[in-house]
């Protein structure tokens, strides 16, 4: 991907507007995408920017796949993210969970004073998910706008299901893959690690229902949680290619979404 070309960073590259363009577009119904990320530790073997990069690659991959004249518009991303699990392993470069927080409302207050009324956030860290449900009510109570979450679930994705039954939830094949069929030469898979944790099956220590509070030297000693070395320039390019076309698809529904539809009439 090259900077400012293409659909998603040139065509509907919000900033690349004037003054007068933004003020003479209909926001009726035009969403704002803001992607959130981070730039921390994911092993031996893959860049710091590697959930930015995953980011950048899979939206340029869904606007693509926008229809013409699509009312949807990219805003830069936030490449800082909220990675205090990693805090201290060269290379993490975190906001705080409070600063994140305060970043999220001026943007979102500002896009509101520009006359824009729906937001979506597109979030490609899962240290960031729990901050981002907590903001996305409190900016629809600050601001009014209708706040939305577009995610790549990539756990539906048969073609991971059947390669990665074990966690692989950070640095793994998933992502590795990721990285690759974006920018091969960012990673090295001569060090890529096979490391998943002793995690306990009872049900009361649930790590997926963050049954107990962690951070990544608990978890691993490699940095990562999968198996990296399963990873392949194929998978990567199924799934932005899935992925890509499915955010599309949401993105759509977004923009024809009514707020104002939810509410029964006569109650
Ligand atoms: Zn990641």
């Amino acid at each position: 991907m090259n900077r400012y070309t293409g659909k998603a960073w040139d065509e509907h590259f919000l900033p690349r507007l004037s003054r007068k363009q933004i003020a003479e577009l209909d926001k009726e119904n035009a969403l704002v995408v803001l992607p959130v990320a981070a730039i921390e530790q994911h092993g031996p073997h893959l860049p710091t920017y590697t959930d930015t990069l995953i980011n950048e690659t899979m939206l340029t991959c869904a606007f693509e796949a926008l229809p013409e004249g699509a009312p949807v518009w990219l805003i830069p991303p936030l490449a800082y993210g909220k990675s205090t699990e990693h805090l201290g392993i060269p290379g993490t470069l975190t906001l705080s969970a409070t600063t994140l927080m305060a970043v999220l409302l001026d943007i979102a207050k500002s896009l509101r004073a520009s006359g824009f009324r729906k937001l979506a956030f597109y979030n490609t860290h899962g240290g960031n998910i729990d901050l981002l449900n907590m903001m996305a009510r409190e900016i629809r109570i600050e601001t009014g706008l209708a706040v939305f979450q577009v995610q790549f679930d990539k756990e539906a994705d048969p073609e991971v299901v059947r390669r990665e039954p074990l966690i692989d939830i950070h640095g793994g094949d998933v992502e590795t893959s990721l990285i690759l069929a974006s920018r091969e030469h960012w990673v090295d898979m001569s060090e890529a690690p096979d490391e998943i944790p002793n995690l306990p099956a009872s049900p009361t220590l649930q790590f997926k229902n963050k049954a107990f509070a962690w951070v990544m030297d608990d978890l691993s000693e490699s940095g990562i949680c999968g198996n990296a070395k399963l990873a392949s320039v194929a998978l990567g390019r199924h799934l932005y290619e899935r992925g890509g076309k499915a955010m599309a698809a949401a993105l759509m529904e977004l923009v024809s979404f009514d707020m104002a539809g939810l509410r029964k009439k006569g109650h």
